[in-house]
């Protein structure tokens, strides 16, 4: 996702209280960073932030940091946070940080993040740009770089080709794939306690079979 530059984005991001300003200043002491201490989940390329809020209500007993690269996508996220803040809705427990997530061994110990999803992530399609995808074998050893040791990554997509990839590099980065389905919304054990992201929502509308996995270490 890539919206129009947004003159101004920049600045309401420094200024934003929701935005953890330079993350790799928090590295070893995350569990300071939350009003409660408690387990950190990531979401990667979090785009409008939908995803995030509703799982940050759902669940007070984990701390959520949504991460996206663009200013333009974020402050959209910003934007939404601060009207439930207008209605009332603190959600003291989820942060956004604007990164590449590529820095995350740089901003994360081993071991600080418990929980990452992947949702719908960018699918790069060219051969050549093939260690971009979030899924790669690149960003899979990032990821072993800050989880703990029983930790998760949860990946939807409804691009066939995105999860195809995805599933061959698993084993070659030496993941297990704990479980998968080609169409989450018709497998019943799999969409127990699913929240739906923006695009999520957009794609299964027009009738795209939407593909998960779940994978450890
Ligand atoms: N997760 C949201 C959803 O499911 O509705 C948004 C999906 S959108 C297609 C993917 C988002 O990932 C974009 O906003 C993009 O800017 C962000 N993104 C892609 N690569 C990234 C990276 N390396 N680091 C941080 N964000 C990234």
């Amino acid at each position: 996702m890539r919206l129009r530059n947004i003159p101004g984005a920049k600045d309401a991001i420094e200024e934003s209280i929701y935005v953890i300003q330079n993350p790799q200043e928090n590295k070893g002491c995350w569990d300071k960073v939350f009003p409660q201490n408690q387990p950190i989940h990531l979401e990667v390329g979090m785009g409008k932030g939908r995803f995030l809020m509703d799982m940050a209500r759902l669940h007070p007993e984990i701390n959520y940091i949504g991460i996206e690269m663009y200013d333009s996508v974020l402050l959209r996220a910003i934007q939404k946070r601060e009207a439930l803040a207008e209605e009332g809705e603190n959600l003291s427990n989820l942060m956004f940080m604007r990164m590449d997530a590529r820095l995350l061994p740089e901003v994360f110990e081993k071991g600080e993040a418990a929980k990452i999803y992947l949702n719908f992530s960018d699918p790069w399609p060219k051969a050549r740009h093939a260690s971009r995808r979030l899924t790669s074998r690149e960003f899979l050893a990032r990821y072993d770089q800050i989880l703990t040791l029983e930790g998760t990554i949860e990946f939807k997509t409804d691009n066939r080709g995105l999860f195809d990839f995805s599933l061959e590099e698993v084993p070659e980065a030496g993941w297990k794939l704990e479980a998968h389905t080609f169409d989450l919304h018709h497998n019943e054990e799999m969409m127990k306690g699913n929240v739906m992201t923006e695009y999520e929502e957009k794609f299964s509308s027009m009738g795209n079979p939407i593909c998960k996995m779940i994978i450890s270490r």
